[in-house]
């Protein structure tokens, strides 16, 4: 009898590991993930933020020491993907045209990949994207174009309905644009809370925070923490980022 229930409670624990299991491996990331975040990758710099801008020569270096170091290149779409494995997403915020002429080549010449955060109000402004080109970039198998919104607004000063309407309009324009669905999304500013990240959850699988220690808590796919890469950062620093 007492066998018996022993055998039970053994059934039982595995029975519940095993669907724990399950489900922490669709629905987060693992510990080996890195996700970065950059937004320009150039040396001719504007404005003010100039730590923004990373030099092409760093982020080719900082590519080919991830691919040397055996990470497999993600699109943002697809972190959950992956579990157990070492795995990189490279990012991009914003919508810069450097991300098509210089980033681009450069990910294609390691065989990486990059997702590209679109704030579809920037299109086809100088100095940022324009539709064709996401839709180039987007058909190459090399970049992957997803939402920053429509206007880039702080999310959690928005009335439910505004978020809706910032999420199902970038969503639909970029999907028009590209012809792919568009399932993650960059909140502007990394500003949201969690009624923001409920309302996302309608529209993305995937919603991207923006500088986070890389091991803070990853509550959901909808509040995944990024890596920020910035222009002062050595090589050296880069690796102790994302170590
Ligand atoms: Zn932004």
């Amino acid at each position: 009898m007492r066998k018996k229930v022993l055998i039970t409670l053994l059934v039982l624990v595995l029975a519940v590991g095993g669907a724990a299991a399950w489900w922490f491996s669709g629905s987060s990331i693992s510990d080996d993930t890195v996700v970065l975040m950059y937004h320009l990758i150039s040396d001719d710099l504007y404005g003010e933020s100039h730590y923004l801008f990373v030099s092409p020569a760093d982020f080719e270096a900082q590519v080919a020491h991830l691919a040397e170091s055996g990470y497999r290149f993600v699109f943002a779409c697809d972190l959950a993907k992956f579990p157990g494995e070492k795995v990189a997403c490279i990012t991009f915020d914003d919508g810069y045209v450097d991300n098509y002429t210089t980033a681009m080549p450069i990910l294609a010449k390691y065989g990486a990949c990059g997702t590209v955060f679109v704030t579809v109000n920037n299109l086809d402004k100088p100095g940022f994207l324009t539709g064709e080109q996401c839709r180039e970039m987007a058909e190459s198998g090399v970049m992957s174009i997803e939402s920053h919104t429509v206007s880039h607004p702080y999310l959690s000063q928005l009335t439910e309905e505004q978020q809706r309407q910032e999420f199902s309009a970038s969503q639909q324009a970029l999907q028009d644009i590209t012809g792919q669905p568009v399932t993650a999304l960059a909140y502007p500013y990394g500003d949201y809370d969690r009624y923001v990240a409920k309302v996302a959850a309608d529209y993305f699988d995937v919603a991207v925070l923006t500088a986070q220690p890389r091991r803070s808590v990853r509550e959901s796919m909808l509040t995944t923490p990024r890596i920020r890469v910035e222009r002062e950062h050595s090589l050296e620093e880069f690796i102790a980022l994302v170590q």
